[in-house]
C-alpha cells in the first residue's frame, strides 16, 4: 500500500508577483497602449456617426439632433427611414432638427466626457457661417474633431486618481 501521496509544499513560490515587479514598466506601457486604442476608437466612432448626409437612410438610425431654433437637444433620436433633413421636432412640430456636433472641450482646455451638443449654423446659414461652442467658445465644424490624444489621456489619468 502506497501513502496518500502528500505533495511537497512551497518550492517555486513568487510567481506572478515577481513577474509583475520585474515587468512593471511593460505593464504600464501596455496599459497606456490600451488607453490609446480606446481613445482612437472613440475618435473613429465620432467620425463615422457625424455625417450631415442628405441621405438619412445611409447614416445610423439613431443620432443626437439639435433644433436650429430652440437649441433643444434630442439624444439618440430615432430617425425614420427615408426621411430628409431637417427632421420634425416632435415638441414644436417644426422642421428644424439637424445632426448635432459634439464639443468635448472644457473652458480651460481639457477633455470632458459629456460633450456639449452644438447646432452648426452652416446648415441654415450657408457653408461660410461659423459656429462657436456656446460652452467653451471654440470653433465647431462638421465632424468636429476630438481633443488631441494627449489631452484625453491626461483627463483619463486625472479621473484615475479620483
Ligand atoms: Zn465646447
Amino acid at each position: 500500500m502506497a501513502g496518500m501521496g502528500q505533495s511537497p509544499r512551497g518550492g517555486s513560490g513568487g510567481g506572478m508577483g515577481d513577474w509583475l515587479r520585474e515587468n512593471k514598466s511593460f505593464v504600464m506601457a501596455a496599459g497606456a497602449g490600451l488607453l490609446l486604442i480606446v481613445s482612437v476608437g472613440f475618435g473613429l466612432k465620432a467620425l463615422m456617426s457625424g455625417s450631415p448626409a442628405s441621405d438619412v437612410a445611409k447614416s445610423s438610425r439613431y443620432r443626437t439632433l439639435v433644433d436650429s431654433e430652440t437649441n433643444d437637444v434630442f439624444k439618440e433620436f430615432k430617425i425614420p427611414e427615408g426621411s430628409k433633413w431637417p427632421l420634425k421636432n416632435p415638441k414644436t412640430g417644426t422642421l428644424s432638427l439637424y445632426p448635432a456636433e459634439a464639443c468635448y472641450w472644457t473652458t480651460d482646455g481639457k477633455y470632458k466626457e459629456k460633450p456639449t451638443w452644438v447646432f452648426l449654423r452652416a446648415y441654415t446659414q450657408g457653408l461660410d457661417a461659423k459656429t462657436v461652442c456656446p460652452d467653451c467658445g471654440r470653433p465647431v465644424v462638421g465632424h468636429n474633431p476630438m481633443p488631441p490624444v494627449e489631452i484625453m489621456l491626461e483627463a483619463a489619468r486625472a479621473k484615475g486618481k479620483g
